[in-house]
C-alpha cells in the first residue's frame, strides 16, 4: 500500500481546514518504524485541531489523532519486527508529527509499545490515552505505597473518559471507590464499572475549611480547582491525590495544612510526553486489570468516513463514551501475542 487515505489539516489565507485526502507514502514524516494503522479514536484534542477551535497543532499540514493501534510494516528499530501488533499514544503525535487519522503512520519505534495480549488493537483504542493516563494514576499512587485497605478511593468527572477508566481500574484493584458525578443519570452506568457510592458533584464544588472530615484515602482528580483543594481536605493521614485534569478549573485554591499537618501528597500525572518505560509497564497492566466487556461497555466504533464529522462534534460535548475508528485493516480481533 504506497497510497493510503488520510485526513489532513491544512492552514491558508483563509484559516485552517482539514479534508480526506489521498497521499503516498513519501509524504509521511520521517522515522524508524512504520506502520498500518488498524484502529485510531477521537480525543476531545483531535476536535479542537480538527476545527481549530484550540492551538493544538503546532505544524501545517498535519494529520491529526493522537492515539493508533496497528501492525507493523517497516522497522529499523532493535525492538520491533514486521507484523508486531503496536501502539501509540501522545509524545506529540497529530500536533506535531502526524498521527492517527490515516491508514499510514511513519514514527520513532522510542514512542511504540507492543500490545500486551489480549488486548485487541480495537480495544486499544477504546482505552487511548483516557485509559492509559487513568492508569498513570493508578500506577501514581500504588509507587506512593497506598493499599485498598487504606479505605475509600474517590475519582471525580467520574463519568468522563479518564474517570470511567480510573473507577474500573480502581475497583479491580480491590479499591472501595466513590464516584463523583455531577450526572445522577449516569449512577448505575457507575456503579456497573465497579463504584460503590456514588458523591454527588456539588458537594465538592464549593469553598470549603483547608481541613474537613478525613473521608478518602487516595483519590484521581480529573476536575481541579475549588473540587481537588476540597478533596486534599478530606484525605486521610498519609493519603494522595493524583491529578491529572482541570475540567473544574486550572487554579489550586489550597491550604497548606493538608500537606505539613496530615502528610497527604499531590501526585501530578502526565501522559503525553514519551516516557517509554512507564507507557509499556502501562498497558501492561490494562492488558491485565481491565475487563474486555467493561471496554466494550464504554466504546462504539465507528468506520473511517465518519471520523471527520464526527471529531468536529466532539468539541460541542456531542460524544459520550470513546469513539474507536476503524480504518478497514481487519486486524479487529487479532493479537495473539
Ligand atoms: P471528559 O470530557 O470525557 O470528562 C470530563 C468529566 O468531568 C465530565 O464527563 C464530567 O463528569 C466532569 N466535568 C465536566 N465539567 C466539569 C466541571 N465544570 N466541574 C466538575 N466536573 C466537571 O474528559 P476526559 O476524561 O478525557 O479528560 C478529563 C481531564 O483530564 C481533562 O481536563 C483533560 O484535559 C485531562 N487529561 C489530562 C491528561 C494528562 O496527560 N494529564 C491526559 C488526558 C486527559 P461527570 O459528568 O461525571 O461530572
Amino acid at each position: 500500500m504506497t497510497e493510503f487515505r488520510a485526513i489532513r489539516i491544512d492552514k491558508n489565507n483563509d484559516g485552517q481546514h482539514a479534508e480526506y485526502v489521498v497521499m503516498h507514502q513519501r509524504d509521511l514524516m520521517d522515522g524508524d518504524v512504520d506502520v498500518d494503522v488498524a484502529f485510531s479514536a477521537i480525543n476531545y484534542k483531535d476536535g479542537l485541531a480538527v476545527t481549530g477551535n484550540g492551538p493544538v497543532v503546532r505544524r501545517f499540514p498535519m494529520i491529526p489523532g493522537v492515539d493508533f493501534a496497528g501492525r507493523v510494516s517497516r522497522s529499523a528499530h532493535p525492538e520491533f519486527a514486521r507484523g508486531d501488533i503496536v501502539v501509540a499514544t501522545g509524545c506529540g503525535l497529530g500536533e506535531a508529527h502526524y498521527g492517527g487519522f490515516a491508514q499510514k503512520a511513519r514514527l520513532s519505534g522510542d514512542w511504540l509499545a507492543k500490545l500486551p495480549p489480549p488486548l485487541t488493537p480495537a480495544r486499544a483504542m477504546a482505552v487511548g490515552t483516557a485509559g492509559l493516563t487513568a492508569m498513570f494514576c493508578a500506577l501514581a499512587l500504588e509507587r506512593h505505597g497506598a493499599r485498598p485497605q487504606d479505605g475509600l478511593a474517590v475519582v471525580t468527572g467520574a463519568a468522563g473518559g479518564v474517570g470511567s477508566f480510573a473507577v474500573a481500574l480502581l475497583a479491580k484493584a480491590g479499591w472501595r471507590v466513590a464516584a463523583v458525578t455531577g450526572r445522577a443519570s449516569e449512577g448505575d452506568y457507575l456503579k456497573r464499572l465497579g463504584a460503590a457510592e456514588i458523591i454527588a458533584r456539588e458537594e465538592l464544588a464549593a469553598p470549603g475549611k483547608p481541613l474537613q472530615t478525613q473521608r478518602f484515602a487516595v483519590g484521581i482528580d480529573t476536575v481541579g480547582g475549588v473540587t481537588l483543594a476540597n478533596l486534599l481536605a478530606q484525605t486521610r493521614f498519609d493519603g494522595a491525590i493524583a491529578a491529572c485534569g482541570n475540567v473544574g478549573g486550572m487554579e489550586l485554591p489550597a491550604n497548606l495544612a493538608p500537606f505539613i499537618l496530615r502528610g497527604v501528597s499531590l501526585l501530578g500525572v502526565e501522559s503525553v510526553r514519551p516516557r517509554i518505560a512507564l507507557r509499556r509497564a502501562a498497558w501492561a497492566r490494562i492488558a491485565e486489570d481491565l475487563d474486555p466487556a467493561v471496554i466494550d461497555a464504554m466504546s462504539e466504533t465507528i468506520p473511517f468516513d465518519e471520523a471527520l464529522a464526527r471529531a468536529r462534534s466532539i468539541v460541542n460535548g456531542k460524544i459520550r463514551g470513546r469513539v474507536v475508528i476503524d480504518m478497514g485493516l481487519n486486524l479487529q480481533a487479532q493479537n495473539a501475542g
